[in-house]
């Protein structure tokens, strides 16, 4: 993890302290000067996955930048009395570097989501960021990871989104984020929210914290997913009165 920022501990995860403008600030010298970089975009399902698996702990550890994604990392944090500055969503920084490449003319690889999403992901790209280069892109639902990897080997782009969702995608850029020097980040479901297939909640409930209730609405099967929430706030409780056995 880059040393220039502070890192916050939460239950053994460390987060970047670091705010949205200057992730944005920071990824874009490092797409300037060429660096190779790893972005993980963080909530609270992802540290309780991590406790439980050390193999993608030692992911999170070897990424570049891991950001608060979700409102229960910020309110950790704060728990903790280690506080962050806000939460750092993969979707806006996926919105706000896709507004960089479409501005410096820079090459983007979008790796994931299903076909039609993928399509559609491409087209809205097309149409809302003319000037950005399409290096390429593929669904996520492939059998050979031998075929992309090549492809983006070949395209050199200068950002790869890999829209697999946890774990996958962190796997997926560990294994192979050295073919280019490229940025290469997690962004979950934001290919779906890109194409439509999956609405963003509007502001009103961003802004009260309750984008995941929005969300719980949209995909109810989402419910026993969220159950990781309390767990995780019960768990970080433990964390700062001592209790919690690692
Ligand atoms: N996905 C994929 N390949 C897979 C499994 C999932 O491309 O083998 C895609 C899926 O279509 C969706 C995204 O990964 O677009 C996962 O979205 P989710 O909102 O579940 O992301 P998470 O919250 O796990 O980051």
């Amino acid at each position: 993890m880059s040393d220039k920022y502070e890192k916050v501990a939460v239950l053994g995860v460390n987060f970047t302290k670091i705010t949205n403008r200057e992730l944005l600030e920071q990824l874009k010298t490092d797409s300037l000067n060429h660096s190779n970089r790893f972005v993980i975009t963080a909530n609270p399902e992802i540290v309780l996955y991590a406790r439980d698996n050390p193999e993608y702990l030692a992911i999170i550890k070897s990424a570049d930048y891991t950001t608060a994604d979700g409102i229960g990392i910020i309110k950790g944090a704060n728990i903790l009395k280690t506080p962050l500055p806000e939460r750092v969503t993969g979707f806006d920084t996926l919105c706000s570097l896709l507004e960089f490449a479409d501005k410096e003319q820079k090459s983007v690889y979008f790796l994931g989501a299903k076909p039609e999403t993928i399509k559609k992901t491409i087209a809205k790209v097309r149409h809302e960021y003319p000037a950005l280069k399409i290096a390429g892109y593929h669904d996520g639902y492939f059998k050979d990871a031998q075929e992309v990897t090549a492809e983006i080997k070949v395209s050199n782009p200068d950002f790869v989104f890999v829209a697999l969702g946890f774990p996958k995608q962190e796997f997926f850029i560990a294994q192979y984020r050295q073919l280019t020097a490229s940025i290469w980040m997690g962004v979950g479901g934001s290919f779906d929210v890109l194409a439509g297939t999956v609405k963003r909640a509007p502001l009103f409930w961003q802004k009260h914290h309750i984008e995941w209730l929005y969300r719980l609405f949209q995909e109810p099967s989402r419910f026993w997913r969220m159950l990781a929430l309390p767990k995780y706030l019960i768990m970080v409780y433990l964390e700062k009165f001592g209790l919690l056995k690692n």
